[in-house]
């Protein structure tokens, strides 16, 4: 299977990580729609959080609140969004199961929908 995420999770993609965890690691975006733009990707196939197991849900929690915190500290932010498309009307790209991590900061006029 041909799949981005996958290939970054495996380390077949050199990445950075901001955290990580036995099921989960976080990453920037590419494309940074907003200074700070990370993702916590989960390290198996899981196309979308319909797959994900249920037990894996303390930890998805702890990956997106550590990098929340690691990221808005580094980028001097006061607040976050978190978003997670799925399926493909939603606007799901990488069919893989990942959430966006948004900094925010105040009157910063963020696109982050676009
Ligand atoms: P989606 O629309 O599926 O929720 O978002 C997928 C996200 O993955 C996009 O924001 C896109 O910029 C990001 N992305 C796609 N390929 C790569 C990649 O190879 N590395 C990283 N770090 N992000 C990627
Ligand atoms: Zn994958």
């Amino acid at each position: 299977m041909d799949c981005i995420f996958c290939k970054i999770a495996n380390g077949e993609i050199p990445s950075k990580k901001i955290y990580e965890k036995d099921n989960f690691f976080s990453i920037l975006d590419v494309n940074q729609k907003v200074e700070g733009h990370s993702l916590v990707i989960s390290k198996k196939h899981f196309e979308t959080l319909l797959d994900v197991p249920e037990d894996f849900a303390s930890e998805l929690l702890d990956c997106i609140k550590k990098t929340a915190i690691r990221i808005m500290k580094e980028k001097n932010a006061d607040g976050f969004n978190v978003i997670n498309n799925n399926f493909e009307s939603s606007g799901q790209l990488v069919k893989h199961f990942h959430v966006h991590i948004f900094p925010r900061k105040k009157n910063d006029n963020a696109n982050i929908f676009s």
